[in-house]
């Protein structure tokens, strides 16, 4: 039987109806939450990852400021504008779209950025607080939406062997320690697989949950996986393809056709982890502006 699809685009269109309706309660009680998103140069693909986290958060009700800056934008001028965006009482989420321009370094930007509204989660002061099991922490935004869709789909990762494929800052470290935390959606046995794992497959083959985050098509193949894991791909790869009007398609890391004949639940690529992504960004910034408004800030 082929796998269940574990649609990402569904599960996150619920959190993003649950989180429209907390938005308007919100409103009632005067508070409205603010993010802010700061975009230095012109690259294609973060002017649009930056345009739908605005569309997404004007759709839920949250206030929202871009900050399009130029290329030639100095590190000192965005500091200050850091610095501004922490002072400001209407914004209670702060995204920094990644990567900017080479003269400036990405740290100290995110250093600069006050973790209560770090709602990407990638502070260190918030990475500290992930690791420590702290239950308010901002998590990062792809792994926590991770965790909403295996909660939601059925497939508790408690007690599982969870194998995650990437360790990257971004997506494979916080995805292990989400795994890891003593709460809901954590309690799992965690592998954490990457470029220098010695057999790849013998490792995925034991996972009852794959987690794949590598950036290469075709990473994970039906012969890598065990009958009946649960299956999810975060991986977003553009691959050309002439018969497709843009001339190019979206894929994940997992052979999706063949992965999905031996597997339980699979994610589609797109429409799989994308989606979820964006509602956990609006999701941390409604949780920014309840846990400042309680801070009396
Ligand atoms: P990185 O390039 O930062 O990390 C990739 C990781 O995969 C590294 O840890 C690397 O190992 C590991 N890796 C590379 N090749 C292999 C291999 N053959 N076998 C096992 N491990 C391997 O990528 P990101 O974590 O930022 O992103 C991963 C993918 O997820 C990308 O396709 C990205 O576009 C996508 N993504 C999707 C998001 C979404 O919202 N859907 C959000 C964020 C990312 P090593 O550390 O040894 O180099």
């Amino acid at each position: 039987m082929p796998a269940a699809i574990i649609s990402g685009k569904d599960i996150a269109r619920t959190i993003r109806d649950e989180l429209n309706a907390r938005v308007a309660d919100l409103a009632k009680e005067g508070l409205v939450p603010g993010l802010a998103t700061v975009l230095v140069g012109e690259d294609p693909a973060s002017r649009l990852y930056v345009g739908m986290k605005q569309r997404a958060a004007a759709e839920a009700g949250i206030h929202s400021r871009a900050e399009n800056l130029p290329a030639t934008t100095g590190q000192a001028e965005l500091l200050a504008l850091i610095g501004e965006l922490n002072a400001d009482p209407a914004i209670h989420g702060i995204l920094v779209q990644l990567p900017l321009p080479s003269h400036i370094d990405d740290s100290q930007v995110l250093l600069a950025i006050d973790p209560d509204k770090d709602v990407d989660g990638f502070h260190p002061v918030n990475v500290g607080r992930l690791a420590t099991g702290d239950p308010d922490v901002l998590a990062p935004c792809t792994p926590r939406g991770v965790i909403e869709m295996l909660l939601r789909s059925g497939a508790d990762p408690s007690s599982k062997h969870v194998v995650v494929v990437g360790r990257s800052n971004i997506v494979g470290k916080p995805m292990a320690l989400l795994l890891l935390r003593k709460a809901a959606g954590g309690n799992a046995t965690v592998t954490v697989a990457h470029s220098r794992t010695a057999d790849l497959g013998a490792v995925t083959r034991t996972a009852d949950i794959l987690i794949v985050a590598v950036g290469w098509p075709g990473t994970v193949t039906r012969d890598m996986v065990k009958p009946g894991v649960t299956v999810i791909d975060v991986g977003t790869n553009r691959v050309d393809d002439p018969d497709h009007p843009r001339g190019y398609r979206v894929v994940g890391d997992v052979d999706f056709e063949g992965v999905s004949e031996v597997a339980g639940a699979i994610t589609p690529v797109p429409g799989g982890v994308g989606p979820m992504t964006i509602a956990m960004l609006l999701a941390n910034t409604v949780e920014a502006a309840v846990r400042l408004r309680r801070a009396g800030r």
